[in-house]
């Protein structure tokens, strides 16, 4: 009774409650038999997640707020389920020998002794709510071990949302609900990989799928049709906009959530991964009256965030910003946003008539228009403005050669371009549990280092608390600055492509995106194997 008292007296410290709001609860407390905190959060005077942290304080341990774990099915079995139940444990990790394991009480030497003899682990004890272990120990399913149902505490209708405050903090830029034959499969894509990271009972879905459609204004009363929708939503302290897809499949709709942060999420352009030389020839090019920028790189590499930093930048310097977008994805605060209306006719030819009137400094474009509206452009980068345009290809040869291929005539192109961007995402480690290592001198080769260089360290993933056991922490661009020399514009005049550009370009230029994933993988921002994607992908050497 005095510790949970005092933790009541720490709660009000904390200013999440007030001395009346304690009274009652400890009153509230003496009928239901439930423990304080439980108490407070029955009477919706706290959140789980506010009081963990003082209670893990408290323990001098870590803290596990359950319904928001992705429990490891390997580590769960590990404890026979009638124990886990007799004992209100939930193991979720297990690695390297250490299990941890979520409980109410993490100073209980005997339940952690009898774990510890069960398992042959050491036991590494999490604070958390008991009513939300069992909870979770309920919604199991007893076959896979993956925790599927309503996380503990949670009513269906707030899956959704704890998957996209989830996404959020992860830094990942889409979810993917997916309809299975054995339930609702939870997906994160960032970049150009997909994480699996829940799985929902089949009798969940529509509740969940319901949900993401209302978040995102997509209209309820149709599931048969792809239906489209974007709308702001406030989720936790978090506001972001949700721009949702959705199709029916064989085992029922599907449904893609993009999330876009609106302002706060736009990087300036010194955080988008560009190096200190990169930075300084992008500036240089921003400077010039005209000219034509390439952002080019896959499909989700982020062209359209380094776009956003671009056009942003130069509005933020006082100059006449605009965009052309088909729809708006991040609203910026120093651009002028057109975004395209084609019910009303005002379609890419008008905007950019209309746009070009207003004598902007920098004209951007969220994607490829038609050709007669992208040959206009390439005169205004000769004569008028700054043009930049998001080219999905691999290498700044394929760019270019994507454009001529649209039929752009090539002096055209030649005498406008300015500069070719080239892109790409890495998953970026976690600075907590990183480790280093010193690479052996044929890994060094493979990446076209000295296999004689003395202390240089790459390092790995681990894996720890703060990174929810994955060993990253969201994703960080790597972005190689091509200025295109005169002999490079002369080629692309006389139209020359593919293989002569790449020797072209591989001759004269300073900054590939090799060389810049390298210096990633060496100053310890990712790892060999994300390295190794890029490094084999880029094309230009
Ligand atoms: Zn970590």
């Amino acid at each position: 009774m005095r510790q949970r008292q005092k933790i009541g007296e720490l709660l009000v410290q904390a200013g999440l409650i007030d001395e009346e709001q304690l009274d009652e609860a400890l009153a509230a407390q003496k009928t239901s038999g439930k423990p304080l905190c439980q108490t407070l959060i029955d009477l919706h005077y706290v959140r789980e997640g506010q009081v963990l942290p003082i209670l893990a304080k408290q323990y001098g341990c870590s803290f596990a707020e359950v319904g928001r774990l992705t429990i490891q099915p390997d580590a769960y079995k590990t404890v026979p389920r009638d124990l886990v139940r007799k004992l209100h444990v939930l193991p979720i990790r297990a690695k390297d020998g250490v299990l941890t394991v979520a409980m109410a009480n993490p100073l209980d030497l005997e339940t952690l002794d009898l774990l510890k003899a069960r398992t042959h682990m050491r036991v590494e004890p999490v604070v958390a709510m008991e009513e939300s272990i069992d909870q979770a120990i309920k919604g199991i399913d007893p076959g896979s071990g993956v925790a599927v149902g309503a996380p503990a505490g949670v009513a269906p209708t707030s899956i959704a949302d704890q998957h996209i405050v989830e996404a959020i903090e992860r830094g990942v830029n889409a979810i993917h609900f997916e309809p299975r034959e054995d339930g609702l499969l939870v997906r994160f894509s960032s970049g150009e990989i997909l994480d699996d990271v829940a799985k929902h009972p089949a009798e969940l879905q529509d509740t969940i799928i319901n949900r993401v459609k209302i978040l995102s204004g997509v209209d309820t009363t149709d599931s048969r049709l792809p239906l489209a929708g974007s709308a702001r939503a406030v989720l936790g302290s978090y506001e972001v906009d949700l721009l949702t897809e959705t199709c029916p499949v064989i085992y029922g709709e599907r449904a893609l959530v993009r999330i876009r942060r609106g302002q706060q999420g736009i990087m300036s352009m010194d955080d988008l991964g560009f190096t200190e030389d990169g930075l300084k020839s992008l500036k240089g090019i921003l400077s010039r009256p005209t000219g034509l920028i390439l952002v080019t790189g896959p499909k989700g590499s982020g062209k359209t965030t380094t776009l956003c930093a671009i056009l942003e930048n130069v509005g933020k310097e006082k100059k006449n910003s605009f965009s052309i977008e088909d729809p708006v994805e991040f609203e910026l605060n120093h651009v002028n946003q057109m975004e395209l209306n084609h019910r009303a006719g005002l379609d890419f030819s008008l905007a950019l008539d209309a746009s070009l009137k207003q004598d902007p400094e920098i004209l951007g474009f969220g994607m490829i228009p038609p050709y007669n509206v992208l040959e206009t452009a390439f005169v205004a980068a000769t004569n008028n403005c700054l043009i930049a345009l998001p080219v999905p290809a691999g290498d700044p040869a394929g760019a270019l050669g994507h454009i001529m291929d649209l039929g752009i005539r090539s002096f055209t192109l030649g005498s406008s371009l300015a500069c070719i961007l080239s892109q790409r995402l890495v998953k970026k480690l976690c600075d907590q549990c990183k480790q280093p290592f010193t690479p052996d001198p044929e890994l060094l080769m493979e990446f076209r280092l000295r296999p004689d260089l003395k202390n240089v360290a790459f390092f790995k993933a681990i894996g720890c608390e703060s990174c929810k056991d994955t060993g990253f922490v969201g994703h960080e661009g790597v972005v190689a600055v091509l200025v295109a020399s005169p002999e490079l514009k002369g080629a692309v005049m006389e139209g020359q492509k593919d293989a002569s550009l790449r020797e072209i370009i591989a001759n004269t230029a300073t900054g590939s995106l090799d060389y810049e994933v390298v210096r990633k993988l060496a100053s310890g921002v990712t790892t060999v194997e994300e390295a190794r994607r890029v490094f084999h992908s880029a094309g230009v050497s």
